[in-house]
């Protein structure tokens, strides 16, 4: 199974990503989750990505990129990925076609978490005060649901284009989100022609 989950911030993607992982018994790798992890490293590399991310910006895709691929040859990304938060430019789109075709696999599916822009921010906004991350600042906040706009959400139609889009209605209790999310992926999978082993 190789799986993207896409969505704005605050949609709720690490939390069904985590689930999606456990079902499937494949990695849910988020680089958000990789790049915060670079804060106990002290090298100029680790402080120019966390000044980045405190901004609400993205991290340049060269250094995204190559993050990514240094993780999915990992042993346990043999049978599969759930990539949370990965591609989000279209660079990082042609990157791991090119990963994948090197790897001889191809995408399954990507799920799209849907949810109001208000919402977003409210949401957001209750995790600042919880979770305290740097980029959960109100301006922040509002970089991060622009650039998403300006450089993910296009992304979107790309893969609905090559059939792989399921769009899951992101409001409401998160269980009932993940059912809505596992019943969305299955008639996906009953939907798509099976791959010959060739
Ligand atoms: P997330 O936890 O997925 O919301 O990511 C937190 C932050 O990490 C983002 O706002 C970006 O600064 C950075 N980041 C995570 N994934 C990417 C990516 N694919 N490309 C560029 N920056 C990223």
């Amino acid at each position: 199974m190789h799986l993207l989950i896409m969505g704005p911030p605050g949609a709720g993607k690490g939390t069904q990503a985590g689930r999606i992982g456990e079902h499937y018994k494949i990695p849910a790798i988020s680089t958000g989750d990789m790049f915060r992890a670079m804060r106990d490293s002290d090298t100029p590399l680790a402080r120019q990505v966390q000044d980045i991310m405190a901004s609400g910006a993205y991290v340049p895709d060269d250094v995204t990129n190559q993050v990514v691929a240094d993780r999915l040859v990992a042993d346990d990304c043999a049978g599969g990925f759930l990539l949370d938060g990965y591609p989000r430019t279209l660079d990082q789109v042609a990157f791991l076609d090119g990963v994948l075709k090197e790897a001889d696999c191809e995408l399954d599916a990507v799920v799209s978490l849907a949810v109001d822009p208000d919402e977003l921010v409210a949401r957001l906004t209750r995790r600042s005060a919880t979770d305290g991350r740097a980029d959960d600042s109100p301006e922040a906040i509002r970089t991060r649901q622009q650039v998403y706009v300006d450089q993910t959400a296009p992304l979107l139609e790309v893969y609905r284009q090559r059939g792989l889009l399921v769009e899951v209605d992101g409001l409401g209790e998160v269980d009932e989100v993940t059912r809505r999310l596992f019943s969305a992926l299955d008639r996906h999978a009953g939907s798509t022609p099976a791959t010959s082993a060739s």
